[in-house]
């Protein structure tokens, strides 16, 4: 059977009223557990902060852990670029030296999860991305949130907010029915900025001329793989790769038997920390939106039918594969849904120019990765060599909204911008940003908007922050 259609017509129907249980009052809310969630509530109970994060799954990480989404992309200023970040080991890698511009919680976060054997740190020899491994990354995130008196709600899915005389009080709907947390600053970490679009935010979607965001993807882990026998193949192939895109000839040949039938012509490969394991980065939905259920659902069925098909196809054609299976697919994978129109909105010239602002929180050296919103082809371009870009607070304070900021991939661009800055490290870094205005707002009594920008940047720093020379110091 196909799944449920779009309904044909629109018909409203009134639903009865209802109350629900108000569970907790709080300084600072963070809604979302993913890399910006988690670096938002570490960074508002470190400054000193009453916090809740509440989760719409059972664990941590999001897209991370969720959708199996990794490695972590670079973080780091390369001096010479290489053409596209690998994790695999198996490529020639051709990274220049570079710096990280990213530190504070993420690095804290590393060290851990590195030392306890679940992260390989970022070297050229991996394109500075990180392969981690997600159950070890769950375990690690939650026990920095308890160490950091982080009280934490899981199962619980925000549905709506409305304002109270000092902050919002949102909703969750939950086992135990609707709930609802009070809170003097919400910190909307939900990657599709949920609680910000009820609060009435105003939004973009997808790109300028046509509205179309980039394409979801399933990612799906694959163990068992004989990686000398797959290295070994790919040295002696390289007319096949593009980094770690690959495999042209290969999938123009199962194309042409009638073995593939994917919206993309190439592959795309990452090494995790287990050398038998292969993360797979290869299915393409279209045409889809992150906020539609009739998109979502058909998302998760188009790209699971994929992923049996590539699983099929590397068994059968691919050296290394042949006892290889699919130990793990991951949820349907959303790159890009509402960008908040904030205070200010990152522009692709701000990335590719390296631009630096006085009020800058953060800062990104990944380039502008756009995968094709109607079908192959995937757009790379580069920040300049040992460069970075700022992100400014401005950017995280949605419009016409007070008490709210947004964090991680929702945050304040254009499309072009976005498809740079919505990668994991910087996803929380602005997170962690995002958590220290709040909990200095909520300190000063003020709205996170009037918080000055070098309070937020004195705190980053002490934090352990990486900010340009000259800010917070
Ligand atoms: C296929 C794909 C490949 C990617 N590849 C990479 C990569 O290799 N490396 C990299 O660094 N980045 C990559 N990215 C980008 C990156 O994964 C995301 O941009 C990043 O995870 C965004 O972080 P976030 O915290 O803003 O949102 P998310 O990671 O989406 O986390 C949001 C969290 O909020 C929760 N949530 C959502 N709605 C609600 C609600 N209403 N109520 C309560 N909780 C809610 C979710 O369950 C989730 O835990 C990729 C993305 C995709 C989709």
């Amino acid at each position: 059977m196909p799944p449920l259609p779009r309904p044909a017509q629109r018909t409203e129907v009134t639903l009865p009223p209802r109350t629900g249980l108000l569970a907790s009052s709080t300084d600072v809310l963070v809604v979302g557990g993913g890399p910006a969630g988690f670096g938002a509530a570490i960074g508002a109970a470190d400054a000193g902060a009453e916090v809740v994060l509440v989760e719409r799954y059972g664990f941590l990480g999001g897209n991370a852990t969720v959708a199996l989404v990794m490695p972590l992309m670079s973080f780091h200023n390369e001096r010479k670029q290489a053409l596209v970040n690998d994790s695999t080991r198996i490529l020639p890698t051709d990274h220049g030296e570079g710096e990280p511009v990213v530190a504070g919680v993420l690095g804290r976060m590393l060290q851990r999860l590195t030392a306890e054997g679940g992260a390989i740190p970022p070297s050229r020899e991996t394109g500075y991305t990180v392969p981690f491994d997600p159950e070890q990354l769950k375990l690690v995130l939650q026990d920095m949130l308890d160490e950091a008196g982080v009280r934490v709600l899981f199962h619980s899915f925000a549905s709506g907010t409305a304002p109270v005389d000092d902050g919002h009080r949102v909703v969750f709907e939950t086992k135990s029915g609707p709930i609802v947390i009070d809170a003097r600053v919400v910190v909307d970490c939900t990657g599709d900025g949920d609680v910000a679009a009820a609060a009435g935010a105003p939004y973009d979607v997808g790109r300028e001329e046509d509205d179309l965001v980039q394409p979801m993807t399933l990612q799906f882990r694959m163990v068992d793989v004989m990686t000398p026998q797959f290295a070994h193949y790919v040295r002696d192939h390289p007319e096949q790769w593009r980094g770690v895109h690959g495999l042209w000839n290969l999938i123009r040949d199962a194309t042409e038997a009638g073995e593939l039938e994917l919206p993309r012509e190439d592959m795309l490969f990452f090494g995790t920390p287990h050398p038998r394991e292969i993360s797979f980065n290869s299915t393409r939905v279209t045409g889809v939106l992150a906020t539609d259920v009739w998109d979502l659902t058909c998302a998760e069925v188009v790209s699971r039918r994929q992923m049996a098909q590539i699983a099929r196809f590397v068994r059968d054609r691919v050296p290394g594969f042949a006892e290889a299976y699919v130990a793990q697919s991951g949820m349907i994978g959303v790159r890009e849904s509402r960008r908040f129109c904030g205070d200010y909105q990152i522009t692709g010239h701000d990335v590719l120019a390296g631009r630096k602002f006085p009020d800058g929180i953060a800062q990104c050296a990944y380039p502008v990765d756009i995968h094709n919103p109607e079908g192959s082809g995937t757009l790379l371009r580069r920040v300049p060599p040992g460069e970075s870009y700022d992100i400014p607070l401005r950017s995280l304070m949605p419009r016409e909204v007070d008490a709210l900021i947004v964090a991680g991939r929702c945050i304040s661009g254009t499309h072009v911008a976005h498809s740079s800055y919505r990668i994991m490290p910087v996803c929380m870094a602005t997170g962690q940003a995002a958590g220290v205005c709040a909990a200095i707002a909520v300190r000063t009594g003020r709205q996170p908007r009037d918080v000055p920008a070098a309070d937020v940047q004195r705190v980053l720093r002490a934090q352990g922050a990486r900010l340009r020379d000259g800010l917070g110091e």
